[in-house]
Order: structure tokens, then sequence, then C-alpha cells
């Protein structure tokens, strides 16, 4: 038989605190952490653009695209007057801190061409960090959870989908911030989808 030591102590040392900042906030030694990004896109082929930045999230070092969740249209929040969005969310698997997440993300943005010309106006594409496992981040690049989470059901709703267990530092639960904003209006599930990566095939198109 195999001797067993003594069971390390929980690796909890930082969990709840306030403020983690700059390079103290890395995944655990030796395995992935997980984290939900938050996609949307309002110019051009929205949804040809969505598979490309998951497609593209997945090439990045160190981020595996684990969930995709449905492709929702969503009306525009705040900002000039504007088309609608396509939203979704995956999950990634990560050997990347926070911050090396987010450099990843502002990539895959820049890659499929964003352009910033006004906040929250038109983008091609956007990817944000919604949450990092339970953890919070603050520093001048980076906020997470991300702060607006709570009053976005179009990032609400595709994170219920794949995080459906998931839950806020400070414990609020992804079903009650939804619950909070009821009734939801101008989010819409469509019938389109967009692939996990290393699926064969085109983006299924609805079959209507
Ligand atoms: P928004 O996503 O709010 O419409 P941008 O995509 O233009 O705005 O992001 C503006 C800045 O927000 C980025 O340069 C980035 O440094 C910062 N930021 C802070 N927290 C986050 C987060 N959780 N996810 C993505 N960007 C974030
Ligand atoms: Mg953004």
């Amino acid at each position: 038989m195999t001797a067993q030591g003594p069971t390390p102590p929980p690796a909890e040392g930082r969990r709840g605190s306030a403020r983690e900042v700059g390079a103290a906030v890395l995944p655990p030694r030796g395995r992935e952490a997980f984290a939900f990004l938050g996609l949307g896109s309002n110019v051009g082929d929205r949804l040809e653009t969505l598979q490309s930045a998951v497609d593209l999230l997945e090439n990045r070092p160190g981020i595996r695209v684990d969930a995709v969740s449905s492709v929702y249209e969503t009306a525009p929040v705040g900002g000039p007057e504007q088309g609608p969005f396509l939203n979704l969310v995956v999950r990634v698997a990560t050997r990347r801190s926070p911050q090396r997440l987010l450099a990843a993300c502002q990539a895959v943005e820049q890659a499929l061409g964003r352009v910033r010309v006004e906040r929250w106006g038109p983008r091609t594409i956007d990817v944000d960090i919604l949450l990092y496992e339970r953890r919070r981040v603050l520093t001048r690049q980076l906020e997470v959870p991300h702060p607006r989470l709570p009053e976005r059901p179009f990032a609400l709703v595709p994170l219920l989908e794949v995080g459906h267990a998931e839950a806020l530092p400070d414990g609020r639960t992804i079903a009650s911030l939804l619950a909070a904003l009821a009734p939801i209006d101008g989010v819409t599930m469509v019938g389109a989808q967009v692939r996990p990566p290393g699926e064969a095939g085109p983006s299924r198109e609805p079959s209507t």
C-alpha cells in the first residue's frame, strides 16, 4: 500500500480577500483555472466573427475552450443608436493569470480588426472576462468579476447556460442576479450555433 502523507491544508489563503493585485493573482500551480468570457459583435457578419473569436481563443497558448453557450441576439444597451448584438459566453480552462487572459482577449479583438471608436459604440468584437474562478481582481486594466455583469442580461443569460452552478465572490449566484432583473427583455436565443473548437462543419444555421 502506498503511504499517504498528511492532507495539505486547503489552498484558501486568498479566497474572499477584497483585492488581489498584479502578479499575485496566478492560477493554482499545476492545474488549470476556469474562467467565463463574454463575447459580443454587432458589426459585419456577426456569427462568423463569433466563430472566429472562439477558434482564435482556443489557439492562444494556455487556453482551452471547453463550453460554448447558445447564441443570443440582444438589444444594445447604452451608447449611440446601433444595431443589435449577437452574444455568447464561453467557459475556458486556462493556465494564464487573469491579466494574461485579458491580454489574450485583447489580441483576439485586434486580430478580428476591432477598432475602438466610441465607448459602448458598435464593435466587430468585444471579449470580456466575466468571471475568473470565484476570485476578485482589481487593477488599473482589469476588474473581475466584470463590474457591469449584474446589470447585463445579455451576459447573464448565456452565462447561466454554461455556468449555472457559478456564483460571484460575494456568493450571489448567476440565477439570483438574473432573477433580480426579471422580466428580461431584449435577449433572444437564435437558431444558429457557434461550434466548439475542433468540431467539424460550418456554424449551424437555423433549420427554417
Ligand atoms: P466594454 O467592454 O466595457 O464595452 P472595452 O471593451 O472598450 O469596453 O474595454 C475597455 C477596457 O476595460 C479595456 O481596455 C480593459 O482594460 C478594461 N477592463 C476592465 N475589466 C475588464 C474585464 N473584466 N474584461 C475586459 N476588459 C476589462
Ligand atoms: Mg470589452
